[in-house]
């Protein structure tokens, strides 16, 4: 490492909260799904910043939208309206079918908001006694980082000495339609859950679970809120996870790569009965709606289709896929993934994942651990062919070696 790599690092630990554990790579430029670090080291990205960018680094069409919209109008509150926010609306209605769109910022501000909603759903459309309303979510989930939804996570990570939670929140295993069943009482307003459970280590269900969740939750009355945020806007080959299993969620929750990696932008979509619940002053934000996130997300959105970005991360995906499981190393317990949301999980006895993942980045491959044993591969969607086996063949030799 050079010097100038050790003072940003130093920098970074002297007045920065220590709250992530980065890979010692100091980035300074992005175009598709190459990075290069201060040192004119150039590596294949193999995160999209958790699928933030998945349309690749600084598009240049989503560049161009972000550049001529902050030269006109970057604010204005909700106090007034803007001529972003109805192009913005009708096109993501069009893109994903819903009826309603509420606007927000970070992930984690669409889950609460959804939260919000869905009790005020219940209490006001199901006739739900006020302060009854139940939730169920799924162990191992991830929905982001603040108190609310923190407080139904089962990570103790996540959640030791940030308490005291909000109750309202039942939790039960992942990919088990019948304990959903036993879960739904007559106060159930929704099932919160991710059609893959990405932070969990890439993990995916039985197929015909949400088949049968989707019944459940429509026999029961019961809204089903997907948390796509990290699975929508192509990462797992289809426009929306749910179409896996061709199923409508009541309310669909989108961010990351709603703004392919420009700016925080966020959605709940929902049917008109869920959003419909709200009035004016009861919930809000002020950058929400703005007309610069407005202008990136609508190019973003547009570059997603035009560009045949989803098809292409079906087709790579699966050939990443192959690739992986054509891996002989007595280091790998699993491989799964769909579209370009992959996991290669480690043996225990490999060693952590974190070790292959600084291997890799010597062979100039950015690619994250989660969970000690899993390596989570998701790179931009616009990876061509030969990028896919040039990675292949050093996730070949990496993880053929011994690093425990
Ligand atoms: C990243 C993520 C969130 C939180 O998004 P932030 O923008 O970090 O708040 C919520 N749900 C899922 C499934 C995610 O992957």
């Amino acid at each position: 490492m050079s010097s100038s790599v050790i003072d940003f690092l130093a920098a970074e630990a002297r007045f920065g909260a220590h709250n992530y554990e980065p890979v010692g790579v100091v980035l300074s430029r992005g175009e598709g799904v190459w990075v290069w670090d201060t040192e004119g080291n150039r590596y294949l990205d193999c995160l999209s910043a958790y699928s933030a960018v998945s349309q690749g680094h600084c598009h240049p069409k989503i560049l161009a939208a972000m550049v001529e919209q902050a030269h006109r109008l970057t604010l204005t509150s909700r106090a007034f309206h803007n001529d972003q926010l109805a192009p913005f609306y009708e096109e993501i209605a069009a893109l994903t079918g819903s009826h309603k769109v509420l606007p927000m910022n970070s992930g984690a501000e669409a889950v609460e908001s959804a939260i919000k909603s869905v009790r005020k759903w219940g209490y006001e459309v199901k006739g739900v006694p006020d302060g009854k309303a139940e939730i169920v979510v799924c162990a191992n989930n991830f929905h982001g980082r603040t108190l609310g939804v923190v407080g139904f996570s089962t990570d103790p990570e996540t959640r030791t000495h940030f308490g005291p939670f909000a109750p309202g929140f039942k939790i039960i295993p992942f990919g088990d339609a019948a304990a959903l069943e036993d879960a739904i009482a007559p106060n159930t307003v929704a099932f919160l859950v991710e059609p893959i459970q990405g932070e969990a280590g890439v993990i995916i269900p039985p197929a015909g679970y949400f088949t049968k969740v989707r019944e459940l939750c429509t026999a029961n009355n019961v809204m089903l809120v997907l948390d796509e945020i990290q699975t929508g806007l192509g990462r797992t080959g289809k426009l929306l996870a749910e179409q896996h299993e061709g199923i409508e969620a009541d309310v669909t929750l989108l961010g990351k790569a709603l703004s392919g990696g420009f700016y925080p932008v966020s959605a709940v979509l929902s049917n008109n009965e869920v959003l419909g619940t709200l009035r004016p002053g009861q919930h809000g934000s002020t950058f929400g709606g703005n007309p610069l996130a407005c202008a990136v997300a609508r190019a973003a959105m547009r570059v997603l289709v035009e560009e045949g970005m989803i098809e292409n991360a079906a087709r790579q995906g699966a050939r990443f896929l192959e690739g992986l499981k054509d891996i002989r190393a007595n280091t790998i317990r699993e491989v799964r993934g769909r579209g370009l949301m992959l996991a290669v999980e480690l043996h225990p006895e490999a060693g952590r994942a974190r070790r292959y993942c600084e291997a890799l980045q010597g062979k100039g491959i950015l690619a994250k651990d989660t969970h000690e044993h899993t390596i989570r591969i998701a790179p931009p969607l616009v990876i061509t062919s030969d990028q896919v086996e040039w990675a292949l063949e050093r996730f070949a030799t990496t993880l053929t070696q011994d690093l425990s």
